[in-house]
This record gives structure tokens, sequence and C-alpha cells, in this order.
């Protein structure tokens, strides 16, 4: 048999050749016979060694290793199985091959037995024997490397075994029929199943009901390679029955799921098998509860959880489309609490904010399930009645507002009165345009207070004394741009941890020649309006491009300074010529420059917006989401534009000691800081602010807190102070 297996082996010569000198030893107690196979051997460019005995054999074993060693058996000092034996246990790995006069059978048997690898009889042919010798090496060659495959294989397995199994993401196998056949360790952690448990169980197990249907689709699809079906996101259901459920964080996780069908290799491409499918599913549940956290709060009043300003625009706009299907009336109310602003100054923000709630309350039950409540702002509460038979329904339901809110509240141990203005109009009668409808219940409250107060008031189409305000600021915003009386301030944007200056922000102010200083809230929404926007857009950004000029020519740094652009302005076909000719009339380079745009601007013209800003971004301009927060906050679409910054909105900065509000503003910078964008903290007033924002890990502030916006001429200042270093001083001054 071991004959056998030598003949298979490829002869000496034809091979490729050994390595390294292969170290033999040879024992006999037969001078002659050691010498003879000495020389045999030597002369084929083995290192030969000799031991004349048993004894000295094992010495020489001891010191050091041999390939081969060829023994005689019968020795007088110590025989030649001793020695076998003494080689088997101490360097099982050198082959033996037996030298041994006794020519029986038996004796080759019991060598053999004893671990030898060959036998060969004395006296030995020369060919016979070199040959015996050479394939005892070349085999315990391949044995040795056999076996160094075999450990890196061990040794790669293991590593892939721990790879998968400390992997951050669920990684699993289902066979054909969609039984588990592996899942990793991660499961434990995610879902709370030993792996056991889930082993050869159906998938549908941890598929939350609703997403059935989808899971279903993905794994009978079946797609292979490069169409694997790729994070789709699907709920998976936690086991029901684990034993630390709290720790599981919910009942449910959301996951973004792969999955790759696996087909039989054998088979030839027109019988392919399909024998099941692997893939990953990605725990994404933190991040959706932060985007829920955020979106919640785009459409919520945080104080008491009613719908803000924008979802109540989006409820009348469904609603009035509905009231035309149906010709049905709706009402819109604008209500403000009379005298709020004493309360909350002379018993402060804290009972002030119980009252606002209890108020909150006490109005939800006097409206019907369809109708709309919400908060817009301070003390002005805003009602949608839809559905509506008379006008004697709103004033029905008014009624009972002022008589349920005018039952003392008791906040605290005090006991408060409160009574509410209430203005009212009707759609279709009074108009269908969803802001003016808005304006005009608002114009209506205002005669409702000054008649004196906890009333209710239609609107009429003679109240329209702001209207006419209106027009004349627009006449006078059209004037102004010829007779120059805009002006740019600038705010400094200010590194968090250093203090040190970024940037600015241009802020348009207007040297009203009547009214003085006006900031951009008293004339910014006329402007939008009747367009005059637009070649007031275009120049501030022509201004702002004059200045970054003037600071470069008076050898001042170039710092990036920000700029607003307004929604029509972006609409403009010319919009992306305009800037770029900003730019280029004043020679600067596009990465000092950033514009700032809202949110809701972007998703207006989602596709049309993305075609502009990909070609500011490719002129290095910068691009800044102004207000953040404010608006749809959805991560994914913002990552479909080129953004540099985040811009989160004053509102959440300025009421930071809210636990809503904190636990928002750190979603929105760990996420800001998750897409690499620069997160801008605005409105920061005290100091208590900033170190809250600078222990988010928030990048830079703009606020009172370090100055308000400067004129020019101080801004010119500051920029100097800053170059020689010495503008770090934590607070600027206001000027
Ligand atoms: P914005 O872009 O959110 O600008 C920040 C506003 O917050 C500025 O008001 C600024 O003066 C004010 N502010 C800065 N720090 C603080 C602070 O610590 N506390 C408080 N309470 N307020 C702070 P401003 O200058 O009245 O501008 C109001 C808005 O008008 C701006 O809001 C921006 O949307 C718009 N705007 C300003 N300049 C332009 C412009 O050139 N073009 C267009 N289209 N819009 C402009
Ligand atoms: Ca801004
Ligand atoms: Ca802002």
């Amino acid at each position: 048999m071991l004959d056998d297996l030598i003949g298979h082996l490829p002869q000496h010569g034809t091979i490729s050749s050994l390595p390294v000198r292969s170290r033999l030893l040879i024992v006999d107690d037969e001078p002659l016979i050691l010498e003879g196979l000495s020389r045999l051997l030597g002369a084929r460019d083995y290192e030969v060694v000799t031991a004349n005995g048993g004894y000295e054999a094992l010495t020489a074993i001891g010191r050091q290793q041999f390939d081969v060693i060829l023994l005689d058996l019968g020795m007088p000092d110590l025989n030649g199985s001793e020695v076998l034996r003494f080689v088997a246990e101490h360097c099982a790995d050198t082959p033996v091959i037996v030298v041994s006069g006794d020519s029986t059978i038996d004796a080759a048997i019991r060598a053999l037995r004893g671990g030898a690898a060959d036998f060969v009889r004395k006296p030995y042919e020369a060919e016979e024997l070199l040959r015996r010798v050479d394939n005892t090496l070349i085999r315990r060659r391949l044995e040795k490397e056999n076996n160094s495959i075999l450990q890196r294989l061990q040794q790669s397995e293991k590593w892939h075994r721990f790879l998968v199994n400390s992997s951050p993401d669920f990684i699993y196998t289902l066979d054909d029929a969609g039984r588990f056949t592996f899942v990793n360790d991660r499961v434990e952690s995610l879902l709370g199943y030993r792996r056991e448990d889930l082993l050869g169980q159906h998938y549908s197990i941890v598929i939350h009901e609703d997403d059935m249907a989808r899971a279903e689709h993905i794994f009978n699809e079946r797609r292979a390679g490069d169409r694997n079906a790729r994070n789709i996101e699907i709920r998976l259901k936690c086991n029901p029955g684990m034993r630390r459920p709290r720790l599981m964080n919910g009942r449910c996780k959301a996951v973004e799921l792969t999955a790759t069908g696996m087909y039989d290799e054998e088979a030839g491409i027109f019988e392919r098998r399909f024998i099941g499918s692997y893939g990953v599913a990605k725990d994404v549940t933190e991040r959706k509860q932060a985007e829920e956290t955020v979106h919640f709060q785009a459409y919520h009043d945080l104080l008491t959880g009613l719908p803000n300003r924008a979802l109540f625009r989006d409820h009348l706009g469904l609603m009035l489309a509905q009231a035309k299907r149906n010709q049905q009336p709706l009402a819109v109310l604008s209500l403000d609490l009379d005298h709020f602003k004493v309360i909350n100054d002379s018993l402060g923000h804290t009972i002030g904010d119980e009252l606002l709630l209890m108020v909150g309350t006490r109005l939800r039950q006097c409206l019907r399930e369809g109708d709309t409540l919400a908060r817009l702002g301070g003390d002005e509460f805003a009602v949608l009645l839809p559905n509506l038979v008379s006008r004697g329904d709103v004033e029905h339901t008014c009624r009972k507002i002022i008589q349920v809110l005018s039952k003392p509240a008791y906040v605290k141990g005090h006991e408060i009165y409160i009574s509410v203005s209430i203005g009212a109009c009707v759609a279709p009668e009074d108009g269908e345009l969803l802001d003016s409808l808005i304006r005009q219940a608002e114009i209506a409250m205002y005669q409702a207070k000054s008649d004196g107060r906890s009333r209710l008031q239609f609107w009429e189409s003679g109240m329209q004394a702001p209207y006419s305000d209106r027009m004349q600021l627009e006449v006078d915003l059209r004037r102004a741009l010829v007779r120059n009386e805009f002006v740019l301030f600038y705010q400094p944007q200010v590194d968090t941890l250093s203090g040190e200056l970024r940037g600015f922000e241009a802020l348009l102010r207007w040297w009203h020649p009547q009214r003085g200083l006006l900031t951009p809230v008293d004339f910014i929404p006329v402007a939008e309006e009747s367009g005059v926007i637009v070649p007031i857009g275009d120049w501030v950004l022509h201004q702002a491009s004059a200045q970054m000029a003037a600071w470069r020519k008076a050898g001042l740094p170039p710092l990036r300074l920000s700029v607003n652009i307004s929604a029509r302005q972006l609409e403009s076909p010319d919009f992306v010529d305009s800037v770029m000719h900003a730019l280029q009339v004043h020679a600067l380079d596009g990465h000092q420059m950033e514009l700032e745009i809202t949110e809701s601007l972007l998703m207006r013209d989602f596709e049309a917006n993305a075609v502009k800003l990909g070609r500011l971004s490719t002129a290095g301009i910068r691009l800044a989401i102004d207000d953040f927060g404010t608006g749809y906050s959805s991560f994914k679409y913002l990552s479909r534009f080129p953004i540099h910054s985040l811009k989160i909105d004053q509102s959440f900065v300025q009421e930071l000691d809210r636990e809503e509000n904190l636990s928002i503003v750190n979603a929105m910078i760990a996420m800001g800081r998750g897409m690499n964008l620069t997160v801008i903290a605005e409105g920061v007033e005290t100091e208590a602010q900033r170190a809250r924002l600078q222990q988010m890990q928030c990048h830079e502030m703009q606020g009172y807190y370090y100055s308000a916006p400067l004129s020019g001429h101080a801004a010119t200042a500051l920029l100097g102070q800053h170059a020689h270093g010495i503008g770090q001083t934590k607070h600027l001054a206001v000027s």
C-alpha cells in the first residue's frame, strides 16, 4: 500500500527541486554500511549526519532536526525499535526509513507499525534506496504544505466567522423555501432571538405584518449579482417572548434590507436552480426615530403638540379643495388671548406655558372631530371649521369657546382669568385663497380686539386698511433701489470652540426716508409678493461681492460671506447666471460665497433646483440650508443637493432648555455631522446656549452673544482684528 502511494508520486528530478538542502541522519553500527550510505547520499547533495549506534542517534536527534532518518534495527547498544519509538514520541513528523538485514515480512510490518515511513532490505540497491529517500522527502514536504494550507484555512474561517458575528448588521441566509439556514450573533441583540430559535424557521416569523407583502416581493424576486434587492426599508419584529424587552428599545426595528438570490453553480445556465438567498439587514431605527422627531416638530408646536402654521396651511389647502367639491362652506378662525403678555410678564414663562397648554385643551373640547386646531405662535391660535351649514354654526362654536375660556384657570396656586378675541371668515363667500383667508381672519380678530375684546368678529370687505399700507410699501420699495436706500449689514459667524471668526452673513437693511431703518421682516414679504425681490436680490449679490473684493484689496483674509436667497430669485431662470455674473465682475473665487436657502424653497421645484444648484456647486459656491428644522427636514432629500452647511433655526436655540428641543438639536447636529456638513446654530444669545451647543459639537454659531449684525465699516474693523490674531474674544462689541 505504501508503495502504491509512492508510485503515484512524481519522480525525483521531474518535480520542482527540493527547496533547501535536506538533512539526513544515517544510523548503523556497521561502519562499512555507514560509510557506504553516507557516500551515496552525500553525492546527492544531501547534508548527511551519521550515528554508529542507538545512543548516538538519540543525541543527534536531540541536537538538530532531520528531514529523514535511515535506521538500522539490530544494534548492540540500543536497538532500532527503541529509536523508532523515541522518534514517534518526540518528533513524529520526521520520517524514518528502516534499513534492515532482517528480510522477513514480519520485520517490515513491525517496523511500519512502529511508525516507520518505509522499509528497505539490506543489502540495498543504490538506485532503489535513493528513490525511496527522495520519495519520502517529497511526501514529507507535501504533507507539510498541506498542513499549513489547512491551518491557514482554519484560521481564515475563524476570522470570517468572527467578522460575520461581530458585524453591526444582521446577516442571514435562507434556503429555497425561505427558512433561515444561517443567522449571525447580531440577531440576539437586534431582535432578541437566539440563533437556534431562528434556524429552520420561515423568515415571516420576523417580518412585521404590514411589511409582509414587500418582504415576499423582495425574496421572491430572487435577483442575483448586481441586480440584487438593495436597501429596502422594512420593519422586523422582535421576539415577543424575549427576556429583557426594555433593552431592545421597542417591539420592532426598522432595517434596510438587502437580498441576493443564490443559484446552483453546477447546473447548466439553462437550468440554474434557485437554492436560497443571502443578505444583510442594517438597523436604521435610530435614524428613523430622529427623522420622525424632526418631522413631527416641523409640523407641530412643541409646547402644546398642536399643529403649527405649516400644518394648518396644509389642512386648509386640502379642506378648501374638498369644500369646493362638496359645495359646503368652511370657516377660518383666528384666536388671540387678551392680555396674555401681562400674565406672562408678571407670573413668568412657566405659568404662561401651563396656561397655554390649558387653553389648548379647553379649545379642543369645544370642537368637533374633523376640526383643526393649531397654535400659530405665542398666544395666537387658529381653527378650521369644515363642512358648515351656515354662519350660525360659527357663532355657536365661538360662543362656546368664549364661554369655556372665561372660566377661571388654576395654575400653580394662581387663579387666572383670561378671555379671547376671535376673528372669522368663511370660504368661499369671503374668498378662496388660502393665505388671504388666514389674513382676513386675522384682520377681523384685530377688529374684535379694538371693539372691546372677548368677542367674535366676522371679516367684512371694508376691513382692508393693512392692504393700502402694503400698496404704499410696494411703491416705496421700487423707488428704494433707484434711490440707493438699501445697505447690507454683516453678522459674524464664529467657531464654537475657539470663538474665532469664520465668516459673515449678509443681512439686508432699508433706510426708509420716513420710517427709518427697516429690517427684512418689515418689507421682504411684500417684496416677495410683488416680485421686487428679484432686482433687490441681485443688488444684494453684487453688494456682497463688492464688499468681499474690497476686503481682498485691503489685504484682509478671504472669509466666507453668506447671502440669503428668496423663492422668487431661485425660481428666476437667470438665477445661476446672475450669481456667476456678480462673482465675475469682482473677480472673486466661488468658494468664498455661500448661498442660504430654506428647505421648503428647495423642495418647491426639486428637479429644476437640483440642476441650478449643481451648476453653482461646480463653480465652487457653497450652499447652506437656512432655518433648518422648520421645514420638511427630510435627510433623504437633502442628500440629493450639494449642501455644505446646515443652519439650525433660532427657535430651537433660544429654547434650548426645553428637553424636546435639546434632543432635536442634538439629532440635527449629529445628522449634519454625519453628512459631513458644517453645522451653524443661529440666534445664540447666552453663554448657557453656547456651552450646550459646544457640548453637542455644533461647529459654528451666530447670534447676539457674539455680535449683532455689523455695518460694513464695523465688520471691516473686526476682520482686521481677526487678521492680526486679536479677534478671538468671546464677546465682540455690539455696534
Ligand atoms: P435669517 O436668515 O434667519 O437671518 C437671521 C436673523 O436673525 C436676522 O434678522 C438677524 O438679525 C437675527 N438675529 C441674529 N442673531 C440673533 C439673536 O441672537 N437673537 C435674535 N432674536 N435674532 C438674531 P434680520 O436681519 O431681521 O433678517 C430676517 C430675515 O430676513 C432673515 O432671516 C432672512 O430670511 C431675511 N433676509 C435678510 N437679508 C436678506 C436678503 O438680503 N435677501 C433675502 N431674500 N432675505 C433676507
Ligand atoms: Ca439666513
Ligand atoms: Ca435663519
